[in-house]
């Protein structure tokens, strides 16, 4: 089922009522073994059907009953309950489809609604800046009250009563056909799909326990970078600087870059702390710990020489330089052994893989590989690298994968950004205050800022923030923003546009889309393309870029980078993937030596050429690879989309109206929606054309 728009997550995706989006829809031809007698008992039905509504109905009769027979159990009753449920349940003309049709829409608009709501209210210890969690708050966060409602329709037969009435639809009928379908035929079909698989309560439940699990190992993954010591034993960062692996230390090489004094150093720092945590040589004692000093090179761990953190308590915790015993492997082995058991209920997408592109994406596999590769191989790289190395003025380090001087905001210092943030937002209250005039300066009419604003709630977020939408009309979309005491700094902010853009998207594919069961987007990708054209626009919200030729061919050079870097690490992602699945009994420490060397055949075959360095494995620090079930292949999907997005909104001349019609689009595949929207299907044509002129706009 895929009704449930409204959780769409980023940044911390939590896949709590993920579950939906696991079960998207069964092809035709289930290999669950209907009952022996539901053949002789259809062939029946038919007959009485065709005989009471007419010769018109009879292909209707048919497919409901095939479909009705793959997912009845003995304990759904025998064939005379079969049969009249048939009777009873046969919507055998239009006025009656209708009335149906329109009251399953709404009432799952209400469910799904109501069960967001009660999972966001259960979740918001576990998210927001709200004080310790104490044990009883996980389980909260880890309940999913959403859990048995698969069961519970086909227990009633609610799901029954869809399967006998609309259509369930395989990826290539919505590829070819789709294009031809009405927006009420999309609709019913999103509808069935909802119960195109039979996945057990208890299956569900472990899923989102394991999430639940992976995704607080993740948020409480801290680096305390005062006590991060170099080569030399000195301290290289601010007293407090608290970063959160992956997001911040990332975003920290990529402020770096405007620190010319100590800049390099900082970032040789974090690259040596990533390569400890990817390879989990990293001392379990500096993990969120300020008690402690650490040096990622010798690996040495000392008790802290200096203060700098309430939270320190010296000898609370061991000071050992013992590593880290392979727990970041042991959160994605148990998310794959729990997703792995959605397997035999999904015999048309048995694995995850199959299940996040045929069905999630709605784009299979090989084209997206293909996409990824046609980047990664694209001549235009050496020549970017080149380029960058002329710009730094030294040979391309591999943390340069982050290399973020392109943009216009190179030009201030992270320093000087935060202070012009912090001024202007204090508090989470100050942001949302302003929403609507940010909303104007991204070309929203005052009408359409205010009525965005009213429908986002603005929350401070535990992790870096997040993005939770509503799932129903009438309900608002949730911005979960981190603000420090000192107020918001640069790198919050930049989240927080990012998350609005979801927020905005949220708002107008739900509230209005024509029919509440195509809320949402095509799939994720979609809404992260979207959030980062907003983003790519935090500057101008700040008053600081004039956005002239030049500096759009460096932020087309941006974006290019950035999906170079992001296509690697989702290749990475896609390969730990097949391999769990080709060794199922594997032990964390097995899988993060497979991850290792996955990390690094890739680099080697496709940086190490540019960056003169083999056996690099940045490319696995991605918190997503451990708590987001292969979710990082949407971001640099999400580039390629964001891009022809961004060239359509030029080509219009405003974000805001075309922001709207898009977005309108709702839920239907992700060629039809980009048609739509730009006239092209999805690819990286848009993006490669772009760069090269780019590239010949900045030489000129
Ligand atoms: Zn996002």
């Amino acid at each position: 089922m895929r009704a449930l728009p409204g959780v769409l997550l980023c940044v911390v995706l939590i896949p709590i009522l993920s579950y939906p989006r696991e079960e998207k829809m069964l092809l035709q031809t289930s290999e669950q073994t209907a009952l022996p007698w539901t053949k002789s008992s259809s062939e029946k039905m038919v007959k009485v059907i065709v005989a009471k509504y007419g010769e018109g109905q009879r292909a209707r009769a048919e497919r409901g009953l095939r479909q009705i027979s793959e997912f009845w159990k003995t304990e759904d009753g025998d064939a005379a309950a079969f049969e009249a449920f048939a009777a009873a349940n046969f919507a055998g003309d239009q006025a009656t489809l209708d009335t149906m049709f329109e009251r399953f829409q709404a009432l799952i608009e209400q469910m799904n609604g109501h069960m967001h709501e009660i999972n966001r209210e259960f979740r918001q210890q576990a998210d927001l800046e709200a004080g310790p969690i104490l044990p009883f708050d996980e389980v909260f966060a880890g309940y999913d009250p959403a859990a048995h409602i698969i069961d519970d329709f086909f227990d009633n037969k609610l799901a029954f009563v869809v399967l006998l009435n609309f259509p369930l639809t395989n990826l290539q009928e919505r590829l070819t056909d789709g294009p031809k379908w009405t927006r009420r035929q999309w609709a019913e079909v999103r509808l069935a799909e909802m119960f195109s698989k039979r996945v057990p309560a208890s299956v569900n439940l472990e899923v989102a326990r394991a999430s639940s699990e992976a995704d607080g190992y993740i948020s409480q993954y801290n680096i305390w970078m005062y006590h991060v010591l170099d080569e030399n034993g000195q301290r290289l960062f601010a007293p407090k600087l608290r970063l959160l692996s992956h997001w911040n230390l990332r975003d920290e090489i990529k402020a770096d870059y405007a620190d010319r004094a100590h800049g390099l150093a900082k970032q040789q720092a974090i690259q040596q702390v990533m390569e400890r945590i990817v390879t989990q040589t990293i001392p379990q004692a500096v993990v969120n710990n300020p008690a402690v000093d650490w040096s990622p090179w010798s690996n040495e761990v000392k008790p802290a020489a200096e203060k700098d953190s309430d939270t320190a308590v010296p000898g609370e915790r061991p000071i050992t330089n013992a590593a880290e015993p392979a727990t970041r492997y042991a959160m994605l082995s148990l998310t794959y052994k729990a997703v792995k058991r959605v397997d035999p209920y999904s015999p048309t997408a048995p694995t995850l893989i199959a299940r996040r592109f045929d069905e999630d994406r709605e784009i299979p596999e090989q084209r997206v590989r293909a996409m990824l590769e046609e980047v990664l191989t694209s001549p235009l790289v050496p020549q970017i690298a080149k380029l960058i190395e002329a710009r730094l003025g030294r040979p391309l380090e591999p943390f340069d994968i982050w290399y973020d001087g392109f943009r216009a905001r190179g030009t201030y210092t992270e320093a000087q950004l935060d202070a012009i943030v912090a001024k202007r937002y204090p508090t989470a209250e100050a942001y949302r205050k302003d929403i609507p005039n940010i909303l104007i300066k991204l070309g929203f009419t005052p009408e359409k800022a205010q009525y965005l604003a009213a429908h986002i709630a603005v929350d401070p977020a535990r992790g870096s923030g997040h993005a939770m939408g509503a799932a129903m009309r009438g309900e608002k979309a949730h911005l979960r923003t981190r603000v420090e005491p000192t107020g918001m700094n640069y790198k919050g902010f930049n989240i927080a546009v990012h998350e609005m853009g979801h927020n905005i998207e949220q708002t107008f594919s739900l509230n209005e889309v024509d029919y509440t069961l195509l809320a949402g987007v095509p799939n994720t990708a979609f809404t992260e393309a979207l959030a980062m054209v907003l983003q790519g626009h935090d500057l101008e919200v700040l008053g600081l870029a004039a956005p002239d030729a030049k500096s759009e061919a460096l932020k087309t050079l941006n974006d290019f980078w950035a999906t170079y870097e992001i296509s690697g690490v989702a290749l990475v992602d896609m390969d730990v993937w097949h391999w769990m699945y080709n060794h199922p009994d594997h032990t964390p420490q097995q899988l993060r030596d497979a991850t290792v060397g996955i990390a690094k055949d890739i680099w080697n075959k496709y940086y190490a050429p540019v960056f003169g360095k083999k056996d690099v494995v940045v490319l696995a620090v991605y918190s997503h690879m451990i708590d987001s079930i292969l979710y990082l292949p949407d971001y640099p999907i999400g580039h390629l989309i964001g891009f022809q997005i961004e060239e359509q909104m030029k080509k219009a001349g405003a974000i805001g109206p075309e922001f709207e019609r898009m977005t309108k689009m709702g839920d239907v595949t992700p060629d039809l929606w980009m048609i739509n929207a730009t006239g092209k299907p999805v690819g990286a044509e848009a993006l490669l054309e772009a760069t090269k002129q780019a590239l010949a706009e900045v030489q000129r």
